[in-house]
This record gives structure tokens, C-alpha cells and sequence, in this order.
């Protein structure tokens, strides 16, 4: 059995057709991120002209490159939340002319499910198996305990540190410095910081006086923008301009993210261990999201799991980020279980705001 996965949740147009062991026989994608960068990020129409203009190229170049007909696949699997609205309109749409064409079922996917499970598709990852994801929309922690079924632990309050990052690079203007005019915001902070000092600036680690395992951002970015803005006072140049001292800047702000993270993933690990809801036997900790791209905040995470007698699992890089391979997989493991595949799709819609699992957050103490 054939699965063609399509993900339009954002900002990237991505496909992929994939056999049930999780085979990729042929993928594609298109990336808008240096048209976003361009206007100091997404403008949801920008994003929907684009994914509209690029998907039936996307999707045509994996059915290509895998030599796979159409009427030879078992299922179209799409992401239909969360995400931006016109964004995900365009990926159902497309989704639901297809499968009337061909005549085949439809597995709905929720995006977030997807960056969870993604790494099972390297490597035999049992449940239940705690999970942190981190990215551009979200922060949270959760224990997967099924294809699906999730446990909340913890989310984040406000904004989620992949915007973060991009906001504090933005502010930095990184995207005018020659080494990061192409990366994203959290590249270019993870590059500039390679160069930093983290100790020529304090920021208050988040929620010290909450002992849950929810995170908060913006009054951190908050922090930060008061620095940058001190700075730009005190060495006398306009905002827009770039800090002499932004590679130190980028170092504390690396730094304060990572130990925030890691600080609240501990947490969760206790609190796991505490409620048996993790194995006795080689416990795992799954990272994933676009942030888990960072090599810091992945070593920062591997002194908390070597701590806590946790195997720490991260899908490569290019597999952390959007994609059309996820979704796929996601479709696979659905297929597989024959759980999610809807045969009558009248009543399917995309959900922008959706909400992640079973809610226990208020109970973590
Ligand atoms: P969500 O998955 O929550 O809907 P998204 O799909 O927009 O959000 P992803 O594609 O998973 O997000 O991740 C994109 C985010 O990851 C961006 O905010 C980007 O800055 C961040 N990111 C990418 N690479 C790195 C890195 N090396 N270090 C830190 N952040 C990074
Ligand atoms: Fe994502």
C-alpha cells in the first residue's frame, strides 16, 4: 500500500508518496521563506498565492520521481490543522479534487501528530515515549502513548521560540548580515552565536515561580528588545543597523531558550517518572519542530536525558522542519492501524486552532 502525503500548514509546500514500511519512493517541496523574509515575515495571502501557484507542480514532481500512478496509491494523507487558514484551505482543496479524481480514501492529519511520530519512521521508537516539540507555532511537551493519543504536560502561554528567534533576528536585522541573508530566524541566531560570548549578557530564565511544565517567551523577547535597543542607544546606531555586539546578543538569547526548554523538560521527565507513565526499560525523550534543528538546544537536552537516564531521539534535521514526508508517515502509521482514514469527506474541514491530546497540564505539579 502507496500513501501521498501533502503539507501546506505554513509556509512550505510539501509532498511525498511512501510505501507502508516507510519508504520514501519519491518527495518534493517548495520552500517560500525568503519571499517572507523579504517583508519581515508571512502575510497569510502571500502564503496562499504561493502554496496555490506551487502545488500541483510539488505533488506532480513526487508522483515523478517515485514512478508511482495515481491510481496506484492507497490513500491521499493531508495536514487539515493547525495552521494558517488560507494556508491549509489550499492543501484540503487540492486533497479533495484528488481523491475524487482517483477515487481513493482520505486520512485527515493534524500537523503537530505528525512532528511527533516523524522520527519512528527512522527508527523503532516504542510508545509510550515522552515528546517535546518545539517549533515556529508551538512548544509543548506530551507523552505519546499512541498513534493517537497524547498526553499535554505543558504548553506554551504566549508564543512559541521558534517565532521568538525569528523575532529577536528580525530586530537584530540578521537578515542583512551576509552570513544569514538566506536562513531562517533561528539559524541565524544558532549561527551568530557560535561566534558569541552568552556571558556578556543575563536574561531572566521564564516562569522560575511556576512549577508546571508550561512555557512562556514573549516577556523574555521583551527583555531582549530592551537590550538591543539600549545598545543601539549606547554605540549610537539606528535600528536596522547591525549591533557590534550581536553575536554575544544571540548567545544569551541561544542560551536563555535552551535552558528554559531544558529546565521545563526535566520537569516533565520527573513528573513522568513519578506517575509511571514512562517504560522502566530505556525511557525515550522525542524532539522534533523546526527549533529541534539546533545543535545547542539539542546538546542542552542530551545533558538532561544522560541526567535522567533518558535516550534522546531527534529526527534529522531536514525532517525536524516542515515537510511532506511527515505527513506521509503520519498517513502510513494511520493506514497501518486502519485508524483516521475517513471514506466521506463532506464533512471534513481545516481547523486553524487545534487543540494537542488529553489536557493534564493543570495537574503537573
Ligand atoms: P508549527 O509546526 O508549530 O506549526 P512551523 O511549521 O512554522 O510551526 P517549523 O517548520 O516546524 O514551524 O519550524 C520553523 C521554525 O523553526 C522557525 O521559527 C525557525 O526559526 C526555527 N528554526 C529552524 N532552524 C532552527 C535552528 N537551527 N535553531 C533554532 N530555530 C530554528
Ligand atoms: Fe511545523
Amino acid at each position: 500500500r502507496l500513501v501521498l502525503g501533502i503539507e501546506t500548514s505554513c509556509d512550505d509546500t510539501g509532498a511525498a508518496v511512501m510505501d507502508e514500511t516507510g519508504r520514501i519512493l519519491g518527495e518534493s517541496s517548495h520552500t517560500q521563506k525568503d519571499v517572507h523574509l523579504k517583508t519581515g515575515g508571512i502575510i497569510p495571502v502571500v502564503a496562499q498565492r504561493l502554496h496555490k501557484e506551487n502545488i500541483a507542480r510539488v505533488v506532480q514532481e513526487a508522483l515523478d520521481k517515485s514512478g508511482i500512478a495515481p491510481r496506484d496509491l492507497s490513500a491521499v494523507a493531508t495536514t487539515v490543522k493547525p495552521g494558517l487558514a488560507l494556508s491549509l484551505g489550499i492543501g484540503l482543496q487540492y486533497s479533495l479534487n484528488f481523491i475524487q479524481e482517483h477515487k481513493m480514501p482520505f486520512i485527515p492529519i493534524h500537523h503537530m501528530e505528525a512532528h511527533a511520530l516523524t522520527v519512528r519512521m527512522i527508527q523503532s521508537v516504542p510508545f509510550p515515549f515522552l515528546v517535546l516539540l518545539i517549533s515556529g507555532g508551538h512548544c509543548l511537551l506530551a507523552v505519546a502513548r499512541d498513534i493517537d493519543d497524547f498526553l499535554l504536560l505543558g504548553q506554551a502561554l504566549d508564543e512559541a521560540p521558534g517565532d521568538t528567534l525569528d523575532k529577536v533576528a528580525r530586530r537584530l536585522s540578521l537578515v542583512k548580515h551576509p552570513k544569514c541573508s538566506t536562513l531562517s530566524g533561528g539559524q541565524a541566531i544558532e549561527l551568530m552565536a557560535q561566534e558569541g560570548n552568552r556571558l556578556k549578557f543575563h536574561f531572566k530564565s521564564p516562569m522560575g515561580q511556576h512549577y508546571d511544565c508550561n512555557f512562556s517567551f514573549a516577556g523574555f523577547r521583551n527583555q531582549v528588545t530592551q537590550v538591543i535597543s539600549k545598545k543601539e542607544e549606547d554605540e549610537g546606531i539606528q535600528p536596522g543597523e547591525i549591533l557590534s555586539c550581536v553575536s554575544d546578543i544571540a548567545a544569551a538569547a541561544q542560551y536563555t531558550v535552551a535552558s528554559h526548554i531544558a529546565k521545563r523538560t526535566h520537569r516533565a521527565i520527573l513528573f513522568c517518572k513519578a506517575k509511571g507513565l514512562l517504560p522502566q526499560n530505556s525511557p525515550s525523550l522525542v524532539v522534533s519542530g523546526g527549533v529541534a534543528c539546533n545543535q545547542y538546544i539539542r546538546k542542552t537536552l542530551q545533558i538532561v536525558t544522560d541526567a535522567t537516564g533518558l535516550d534522546l531521539h531527534c529526527p534529522p534535521a531536514k525532517l525536524c522542519t516542515d515537510n511532506g514526508v511527515m505527513i506521509a508517515w503520519n498517513g502510513v502509521e494511520k493506514l497501518r492501524k486502519g485508524k483516521g482514514i475517513v471514506a466521506h469527506t463532506a464533512n471534513i474541514r481545516y481547523e486553524p486552532k487545534a487543540p494537542f491530546g488529553t489536557d493534564i497540564t493543570g495537574q503537573v505539579k
